[in-house]
């Protein structure tokens, strides 16, 4: 039978790396992360004193996860590696995330190996982004050193406020202190620097809001991702929410740390990512732009493509069933081919969160399906007012932009 899918090339293929391990699980957090296995914070949900510091010989946070613990986990990275090679042969890739969790726990040497690892079984451009997610609480100069002499070039720390009370309420293991500290460090370190902070906090208002702002833009960071402190299912928060704005001041919280972000002279180019220009965040533009990825360690997820079919694959969620996995058969959990009346709605998802919209041609590229298919979808967008008629793009209008989820959910049938 014919392929369904026709690609002149195949799509900019990008690395996701996942380190699992946190110090602790902070309350809002519905990402794969699991408590170290020696971290010395082991309630959940507890508020944390912000002053907390290390004691005289107390554990530090950075020896949470045992070395045998990262190498055991370093060599089911690498088995899971070995086992992607055939599905990308000949392909180069254009950038590197190594997500958590929190993977500055990671030993320095371990990501250095880590790094060196997938230079020898893939090649990658010598200014090709590798982003790497730090947390202050387990800020060292001589790990970040570390980190960047590996070849990480992009530092994200998720700081989320620059308030103690904030800090404490979100349950985080750093204070304002330990974030300006590590913030200032990697921005002597690395060219490239996103801050994370959150917003709509318990009890935040307007000012509060701007203030974090405020001090990230002072702080010389070439990124911020401005997200809203949300409720997910499965979380402490979820069952029991802490006390947030009402929705106008949610509003007005969210106007005003947007326009000031602007204001300092960052562009936004996603909901949530605002960037000074020329310093946007290469890989998660090749995830908006529909772009493949491998992933590599526990839960995480992939999008490859092959001449005939686009599969998407997740592995274990939980690190010692990866690792056994990995030492075993090293197979992905789950594969899933995308049917083609999926394609639509699963480009449209990422494409549309960009401010600047994408090129047409990129559905055909990297769908592999004629624009036809999008016909009855776009003219009702169009009627909508939810998408903008600039020849050659697909760009969201601002009535789109607000209401995206409705925008998106046009494209689901098809
Ligand atoms: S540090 Fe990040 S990944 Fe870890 S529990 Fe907190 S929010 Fe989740």
């Amino acid at each position: 039978m014919p392929s369904e899918l026709r690609f002149a090339a195949m799509p900019p293929l990008a690395l996701y790396i996942h380190l699992p391990w946190c110090v602790r699980k902070c309350p809002y957090c519905d990402f794969n992360s699991h408590l170290a296995p020696e971290s010395n914070l082991r309630e959940v949900g507890i508020p944390i004193h912000a002053g907390m510091q290390r004691a005289a010989g107390e554990q530090g946070f950075a020896e949470s996860v045992p070395i045998d613990l990262q190498r055991r986990y370093l060599n089911a990275l690498v088995a899971d590696l070995d086992q992607q090679l055939p599905k990308i042969w000949g392909r180069k890739l254009y950038s590197i995330f190594i997500g958590g969790g929190t993977p500055s726990l990671f030993a320095p040497e371990l990501i250095d190996e880590l790094l060196g690892a997938v230079r020898a079984r893939l090649g990658m451009p010598q200014s090709g982004e590798i982003t790497m997610e730090a947390n202050p609480g387990t800020f060292e100069q001589a790990r970040f050193e570390g980190f960047r002499k590996a070849g990480v070039n992009r530092l994200s720390i998720g700081v989320q406020s620059f308030s103690d009370s904030h800090l404490q309420a979100l349950g985080r293991v750093h204070n304002s202190g330990q974030a300006v500290a590590a913030v200032r460090s990697a921005v002597a370190l690395f060219d490239e620097v996103n801050i994370d902070l959150m917003y709509a906090l318990p009890h935040q208002n307007v000012e509060q809001a701007l203030a974090d702002v405020a001090q990230a833009v002072a702080l010389n960071s070439t990124h911020l991702s401005l997200y809203q402190l949300t409720m997910e299912p499965n979380t402490l928060f979820a069952a029991k929410p802490p006390p947030l704005p009402d929705d106008d001041t949610l509003i007005d919280i969210e106007e005003a740390v947007h326009r000031a972000a602007k204001a300092a002279g960052f562009e936004q180019y996603e909901i949530s990512a605002f960037a000074k220009p020329g310093h946007r965040c290469q890989h998660n533009l090749n995830y908006w732009g529909f772009g493949d990825y491998l992933g590599i360690g526990a839960g995480a997820h992939a999008k490859i493509s092959y001449p005939n079919r686009i599969e998407r694959e997740i592995r274990h969620r939980n690190p010692m069933a990866y690792m056994e996995e990995m030492e075993g058969a090293a197979q992905p959990l789950e594969v899933r081919t995308l049917a083609v009346k999926e394609l639509p709605f699963e480009f449209m998802l990422n494409a549309l969160r960009l401010t600047d919209g994408v090129p047409e041609s990129w559905f055909v590229e990297r769908c592999g399906r004629p624009l036809s298919d999008l016909q009855k979808a776009l003219k009702l967008a169009l009627n909508k007012s939810l998408i903008e008629t600039q020849p050659g793009m697909f760009k969201p209008t601002a009535l789109g932009f607000r209401f995206l989820n409705d925008l998106q959910e046009i494209f689901l049938a098809g």
